[in-house]
């Protein structure tokens, strides 16, 4: 299991990955404070065209993205592409009002009802407590179902959908198959624990499976450090452990959050995050029970979660 550890640091900012294709990763070690909201994006500058992946979460983080992307290109993005619905990635949406806004259909629609409540935000992602009310929601303008392919020169840039919810219900990645770079999305956290509250780990597995197939040397996860198939074969690893020891004391009828408690994950505790095991044995329940349809119980995931790190969050906002 020591393979699994997270390294004590990684780069952060703009990383030139390819030829003028950046990832921007922000975090730049494991987050003692944990890491959800803190998400990567990134930027493929074209002969014709500048396309961004994903737009942060709340305007201090996205500002500090555009304030970088421009001092790679003077040109203006005309496609921004969201991997998925999640607040960590479209939050910033508003700040691209040049671009093409790209995304599965059924990420669209999980978009379209809004964002969570503010309170709900406050209470998960207490340190960006006061930006969660200035948040507006900026839907994609263009959509696809399971494939599409952003033609710039002769570059290609590829957009997949794997056909099943994994991490969420609309899931995409950029592939870019002459270069063998792959922007991942939140499919890949690396050295972050996976988070599938709105996702269906069994899928999730399956389409891990299905990317690590893909030609890539470079792979630009969501969250956590720019990697390889290496992470990606932990991501899968981690879920896969996880559904497996969940399985076996949903059998015997162990509540999730006494199996949350009681599976040992090794050296996956050295990822952010780990309280995030909770939602993820939560899911693994609902899909042992056939109730994937059902929403999480959040406020009940919450506490779990807080229970798990020690302490209740920072702020009680709800
Ligand atoms: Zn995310
Ligand atoms: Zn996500």
């Amino acid at each position: 299991m020591a393979g699994y550890a997270a390294p004590k640091s990684w780069k952060n900012g703009m990383i030139e990955v390819g030829p003028k294709i950046f990832a921007y990763v922000q975090a730049s070690r494991v987050d003692p404070d944990g890491d959800t909201g803190i998400s990567n994006a990134g930027l493929i500058v074209g002969k014709d065209g500048v396309v961004a992946v994903d737009a942060l979460m709340v305007p201090s983080m996205t500002k500090k993205l555009v304030a970088a992307i421009k001092k790679v290109t003077r040109r203006p993005v005309a496609q921004l592409i969201n991997t998925h619905h999640h607040l960590d990635h479209t939050g910033g949406n508003t700040f691209f009002d040049t671009a093409t806004i790209i995304s599965t259909e059924k990420a669209r629609d999980a978009l379209a009802p809004g964002f969570p409540p503010v309170p709900l935000l406050q209470r998960f992602m207490p340190r960006f407590a006061a930006e969660f009310p200035k948040l507006r929601v900026v839907l994609p303008t263009v959509t696809f179902q399971d494939r599409m392919v952003i033609h710039d020169g002769d570059r290609r840039i590829e957009l997949w959908h794997p056909g099943t919810p994994a991490h969420t219900i609309g899931d995409s990645v950029v592939y870019l198959p002459k270069e063998k770079i792959l922007f991942a999305g939140d499919l890949a956290f690396h050295y972050v624990t996976p988070l599938a509250f709105q996702g269906h780990v069994g899928h999730w597995i399956t389409a891990l499976d299905r990317l690590l197939e893909f030609d890539a040397d470079v792979i630009v996860p969501g969250h956590g450090a720019i990697g390889t198939k290496k992470e990606v074969t932990f991501v899968r690893d981690y879920l896969t452990l996880v559904r497996r020891e969940a399985k076996t004391r949903f059998d015997a009828g162990m509540s999730a959050e006494d199996a949350a408690r009681d599976i040992k994950i090794g050296a996956f505790a050295t990822w952010s995050d780990t309280e995030r095991i909770l939602p993820n044995v939560m899911r693994c329940y609902q899909e042992f029970r056939n109730e994937m349809d059902a929403p999480m119980d959040l406020p009940r995931m919450l506490s779990g979660m807080e229970a798990l790190r020690g302490r209740p969050s920072d702020h009680t906002c709800l």
